[in-house]
């Protein structure tokens, strides 16, 4: 068939995704637990006696702004909301990135800068992490004198490798920049150090959050981001109308006037990933990284074959064997207590059974 695809996209990927049957999916960083009961009652309730759902949703989720906006203490003017923080990414790479323009991202890190900055028709600048996937900030600076770049994404915790930048530094490298810079903190709410107190002292700070982690409505695509008023409406330029389907809307206001039940829900994935994180530590072969979020990156003598192990098993993790900063990594999201304790058990099975 002709191709009609832009010419500059015809070789991209799209993201993989694949749905494949699993005992324990600890491969996509989601909550092992679904939404509390008591948001599940409202919401049934609510449908029972009619959603209104032949109406369209609040076009700008005024009520879920506030609702963010009381959360986290800041103005509702200051959240933007999109379907999964995917979509602020896509949002913000049509805001402020035009043709040609460079933007610039850690390797490794989540895929989606990538793809989104060439669907903007964008260029894509990855800046390597250092030993043991550390943020140099100096080797970002280099990259901003060289490629002049629009926009920089931070992944903090970030993915795959769990760690952290440091934010004082994050705030020097900040204020120095005259673009913009997007702290993507998905796996925020596993730590206590946010970049959020900066939003009023920096204008070119973006910080973005989701509800597909710790809060657990992943399957709901609700994503929001944080920055100065003025920012925010030159990004509410480019969001779509009617982003957030009111359901989605709904369950994400119920679930943060659940907080308690959802902090219970962090302090045991908390609890999960120090006791995942020793007993990794303590088998022969394998080399764990220290995570601040609700995952762990592994290194193991031979990723694709322990990888099918665990899928042999049952378990879903994700596989990186082949990717050039994570060779032999697999990325293990911490689950519920069964899930961890199976994950353990079989990979002293499959490690053992590779040295015997
Ligand atoms: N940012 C990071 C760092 C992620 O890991 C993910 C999900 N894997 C996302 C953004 C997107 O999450 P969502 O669209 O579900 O909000």
């Amino acid at each position: 068939m002709k191709i009609y695809l832009r010419e500059d996209l015809v070789d991209l990927k799209p993201y993989d995704a694949e749905e494949i049957p699993y005992a324990y999916k600890m491969d996509a960083n989601e909550s092992p637990w679904d939404l509390p009961l008591e948001v599940r009652q409202v919401l049934a309730q609510d449908l029972i006696e009619g959603g209104q759902l032949n109406r369209y949703p609040d076009s700008n989720s005024t009520r879920l702004r506030q609702s963010i906006g009381k959360y986290l203490g800041v103005s509702s003017k200051q959240v933007v909301v999109g379907a999964g923080s995917d979509e602020l990414i896509q949002i913000l790479t049509t805001a402020f990135v035009d043709k040609g323009d460079r933007v610039i991202y850690p390797t490794p890190s989540f895929g989606m800068y990538r793809i989104f900055t060439q669907i903007a028709g964008g260029v894509p600048v990855e800046v390597a992490l250092e030993q043991d996937y550390e943020y140099d900030l100096d080797s970002f600076r280099l990259a901003l004198t060289k490629h002049n770049p629009k926009l920089v994404f931070i992944c903090s915790p970030n993915n795959p490798t769990g760690n952290m930048v440091e934010h004082e530094k994050l705030k020097d490298f900040i204020c120095e920049f005259p673009g913009i810079v997007v702290v993507d903190e998905a796996y925020g709410e596993f730590t206590r150090e946010t970049m959020i107190g900066w939003i009023d002292q920096l204008p070119n700070l973006v910080v973005l959050r989701t509800f597909s982690k710790a809060f657990g409505l992943a399957g709901l695509r609700i994503g929001y981001c944080l920055c100065n008023k003025e920012l925010a409406n030159q990004i509410n330029r480019v969001k779509p109308p009617y982003n957030i389907n009111s359901f989605s809307q709904k369950a994400a206001i119920l679930t943060l006037e659940n907080m308690d039940i959802v902090r219970e829900r962090i302090d045991e994935i908390l609890k999960q990933r120090e006791l995942m994180y020793s007993a990794l530590k303590g088998i022969d072969g394998i080399k764990v990284y220290p995570s601040q979020a609700n995952f762990l990156l592994v290194q193991v003598p031979d990723g694709n074959s322990v990888w099918q192990g665990l899928y042999d098993r049952g378990i879903l993790v994700r596989n990186f064997s082949n990717s050039p900063y994570l060779q032999n990594c697999l990325r293990v999201t911490v689950a519920d207590e069964k899930a961890n304790q199976s994950f353990i058990k079989a990979m002293k099975e499959i490690l053992q059974k590779e040295e015997g």
